[in-house]
């Protein structure tokens, strides 16, 4: 008989699998070819994957027959030229993408191609901007402006100091009930959030010296973990580039929730809202309406498309 569990770690030579919200990881491999509908990911299967297994009567590795459809998934190009993708993670409740103001400085393009992709394909996300506690007059005023520009855009953003016990309970009661992702690149805090939700969890904090490390060698194993006040928690190692998968350019201005609710007003379908006349986006953009820095990371990401495509 076929029984189901969940992908929670995969090491490289076998994956751990769990039922949840039960918690008894076992080892698993796959034998053979798994049957998976467009396979151009590098990896047959994410952390968060919902398996169809087969015990092993003589008590060894249990054997991973199948995969279920997946609801959603978070998914980066494998190398910045390469048209291979790989996928993060599957079936996420919600992606927290940890952002800090110059600890390490975070490009508006990084963000913006995360939120892109989690419209995508479907997966809420929350902006948590953390290190509240190190911030001057002038770099709050900065947190005060991404504050503004993503509620206005539709999602939530939330301060947090993953060095301050209280402000991590809105985020214990959050994660209840959910499997949530943390992304973000290296040194934004993510394995610190992590363990001030539950600090029985054993994860790799980086010294402060190495968090400013540029070139990092970041690892791809991914972890699902489950925190002791309820709820599943994956860590994902700092993820440097955040190449766009499968988003055709005419589509792109769907995932901008802000452009999305407008773009019916404008002259031209579809509508790239670059150079066509009577672009609802651009009168929004240039009224003040729509941030100037999403409208940029935008045309940014158009641009970029078209090299890849090339
Ligand atoms: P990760 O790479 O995103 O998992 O980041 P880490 O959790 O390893 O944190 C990187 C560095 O930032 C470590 O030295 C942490 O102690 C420090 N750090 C994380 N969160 C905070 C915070 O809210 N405030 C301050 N001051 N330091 C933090
Ligand atoms: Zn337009």
């Amino acid at each position: 008989m076929n029984n189901q569990a969940t992908v929670v770690k995969h090491t490289g030579s076998h994956y751990l699998l769990s039922p949840l919200p039960e918690w008894r990881p076992f080892a698993a491999v796959i034998r053979g070819k798994l049957r998976i509908e467009e396979q151009k990911s590098t990896n047959p299967l994410a952390v968060g994957d919902i398996v169809e297994y087969k015990e092993d009567p003589a008590g060894g590795y249990a054997t991973i027959t199948g995969v279920l459809p997946r609801r959603n998934c978070i998914i980066r190009r494998a190398t910045n030229l390469s048209r291979q993708s790989h996928i993060i993670a599957a079936n996420i409740d919600m992606a927290y993408l940890v952002i800090t103001i110059d600890f390490p400085e975070i490009k508006q393009q990084f963000i913006d191609r995360f939120l892109v992709t989690c419209q995508a394909y479907q997966v809420p996300v929350t902006i948590i901007i953390n290190k509240m506690d190190l911030y001057t007059e002038e770099q709050l005023e900065r947190v005060s402006r991404y504050e503004e520009i993503y509620s206005a855009a539709g999602y939530r953003v939330v301060r947090m100091s993953a060095l301050d016990p209280a402000s991590a309970e809105w985020l214990r009661e959050d994660c209840k009930g959910r499997v949530c992702l943390f992304s973000g690149q290296s040194g934004v805090g993510k394995s610190s959030i992590i363990i001030s939700l539950d600090p029985s969890l054993k994860l790799k904090v980086q010294e402060i010296s190495d968090a400013h490390l540029q070139g990092k060698h970041t690892t791809t194993f991914y972890e699902m973990h489950r925190l002791s006040s309820g709820g599943f928690v994956v860590d994902s190692p700092g993820i440097r580039g955040f190449g766009l998968v499968n988003v055709n350019p005419l589509e792109l201005s769907n995932y901008f929730p802000e452009m999305l609710r407008i773009e019916s007003g404008c002259r031209f379908t579809p509508c790239t809202h670059t150079h066509e006349p009577g672009c609802a986006v651009k009168a929004a953009v240039e009224a003040g309406e729509i941030a100037w820095e999403r409208y940029d990371s935008y045309l940014g990401m158009l641009d970029e498309d078209e090299k890849y495509r090339k």
